[in-house]
């Protein structure tokens, strides 16, 4: 038998008419029986899956994770056991309002989701290039999205809907001025650096609970895009970001980031300063230093971007032995939002699909559904117990259960004044004040620039609400957008 391989169809026959269809006389109809035919087509107008709701434009890369410091004082997770350990991953970076075909320089917070294939499972951190978010419940997040993305009307993105969402949620701002500095419009994905963004937890083998913050910091450096650049850039080449990645990694410009956490340990959580749990809030450098644990070094293309990136899907849910959640309400509103939106993608069998699967072991009694194209676990048991099979609970992987301090159940405030929860101001000024000047003039002109789209009816009280904020968090902040926006100020009105 030759080697060479022959043309089939999905059903493996062998044929020949490829190019012509079977039609009735040399100019005639086409005839129903061309299966060929329909099967192409057929298959074609079903190549797109949904696309993702939020991330739909994204680039990823596979690479390696070396353990550089020794964190086994906080974790068992087998991932960080020694020094000089290395695991394969998987990194995906995304913006996060446009569709799939969008540019990738826009202004918006780009997703750093990452898949680490440890050996007693895949662990997910699926985080954003900035530490926190717009929002700090997840009860927000449907309302707090639709206005990122197109107004019912219109079918075009708005920024009188943005500015008066941020703007009745003074929470937002810590992100929205991270979003409006040039760290919005990052040069690229490598150039940025990645944060898990929530607090989750450390377990070590005497069982203590530390809380930790995750920082991948790049290595190449921060670069980003002025305003201008990122606009000119959308036009000329809508996957620059796409680009760069894909063509350093292929000359082997493997890009890295050094990973770094900031440790909490459990008792100290009840009574620090900031709500370690609002997501909202950083943890300041001076009160919970970085300390080193490794690097992430991208080093291999995929080889089929649908296979492999589009179809990859990331859920923080997926943690391993060592690490854990956190009472973080919006952590805690992903972990039941992400699988499901991958369920909704990609089908109850997503973690089956080869990127996502673990390569070392998965052993369950989930059978059936859609798209189940591992064997369905062939003649085992498909329920537990059972006498037949030696799949057995190891005892040793028991999870630490969450502490829970109040017993009382209610829809709390989430900005109470009581609690400390409605600060909203102090953190985004201290970032404001550490500012370069030039990084001071662009988040001001950034801003002057999108808050002057504000249009409409509402226009002026969307615009003074915005201003307050600004103003609460740094008055030179407030007062520089201000006069940008060609607003007098009445600053015994503003001290109110
Ligand atoms: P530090 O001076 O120790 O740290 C400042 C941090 O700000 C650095 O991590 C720096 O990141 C980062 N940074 C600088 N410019 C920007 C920007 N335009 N957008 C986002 N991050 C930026 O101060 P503190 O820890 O006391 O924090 C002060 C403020 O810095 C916080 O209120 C917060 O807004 C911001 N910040 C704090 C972080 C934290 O985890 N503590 C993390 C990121 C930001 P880099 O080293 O990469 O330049």
């Amino acid at each position: 038998m030759s080697n060479e391989k022959k043309l089939t169809t999905a059903s493996g026959r062998p044929f020949v008419e490829k190019e012509d269809s079977l039609s009735v006389g040399r100019r005639g109809p086409l005839l129903l029986e061309d299966y060929v035919l329909h099967e192409s087509m057929a298959h074609f107008n079903r190549e797109r899956i949904p696309e993702r709701v939020v991330h739909a434009k994204g680039s990823g890369a596979f690479g390696t994770f070396t353990v550089t410091n020794d964190i086994t004082k906080y974790t068992r997770a087998k991932m960080f056991s020694e020094i000089g350990k290395k695991t394969d991953m998987l990194a995906r970076f995304s913006t996060v309002g446009g569709e799939k075909g969008s540019a990738d320089s826009d202004r918006d917070p780009r997703g750093f989701a990452l898949k680490f294939y440890t050996e007693e499972g895949n662990w997910d951190l699926v985080g954003n290039n900035t530490p926190v978010f717009f929002i700090k419940d997840p009860k927000k997040f449907a309302d707090f999205i639709h206005t990122q993305k197109r107004h019912p009307f219109t079918n075009m993105k708005s920024q009188t809907m943005r500015w008066d969402y941020w703007s009745l949620n003074p929470e937002s701002l810590h992100q929205v001025l991270i979003l409006m500095s040039d760290r919005g419009t990052p040069y690229g994905f490598r150039h940025m650096n990645g944060y898990g963004s929530h607090t989750f937890s450390l377990i070590n083998d005497k069982d203590e609970r530390f809380y930790v913050k995750f920082h991948f910091k790049t290595d190449q450096g921060i670069k980003n895009f002025t305003d201008e650049e990122s606009v000119k850039m959308a036009g000329e080449n809508p996957d620059f970001a796409q680009q760069d990645l894909l063509e350093n990694i292929e000359k082997g410009d493997f890009p890295t980031w050094t990973l770094k956490i900031q440790v909490m340990p459990e008792e100290e959580a009840q009574n620090y300063k900031w709500n370690p749990f609002d997501l909202t809030k950083v943890w300041p450098h001076d009160d919970y230093p970085l300390i080193e644990v490794g690097k992430m070094e991208l080093n291999k293309n995929a080889d089929n971007y649908f296979a492999q990136i589009e179809q990859s899907a990331f859920a923080p849910a997926h943690i391993v032995d060592g690490i854990g959640y956190s009472p973080d309400k919006m952590l805690q509103g992903r972990l039941l939002s992400y699988p499901d939106a991958h369920r909704y993608r990609l089908g109850a069998n997503y973690e089956q699909i080869p990127v996502n699967r673990c390569p070392y072991m998965v052993n369950n009694y989930q059978r059936d559904g859609f798209m189940r194209v591992d064997g369905n676990g062939g003649r085992s048991e498909n329920y537990y117990p059972n006498s037949f099979d030696d799949i057995n609970v190891d005892e040793k992987y028991k999870l630490k259960a969450p502490r829970i301090t109040d017993a009382e159940a209610e829809w709390f405030d989430r900005n109470s004044a009581d609690a400390g929860d409605n600060d909203h101001y102090t953190q985004p000024g201290n970032l404001y004040r550490i500012m370069s000047d030039e990084a001071k003039s662009n988040l001001v002109s950034n801003t002057v620039g999108s808050m002057s789209q504000i249009e409409g009816e509402k226009k002026d009280e969307i615009i003074m609400r915005q201003l307050c904020h600004w103003f609460r968090a740094d008055s030179e902040l407030g007062g520089r957008i201000a006069s940008g926006l060609g607003v007098e100020i009445n600053m015994e009105e503003f001290a109110r």
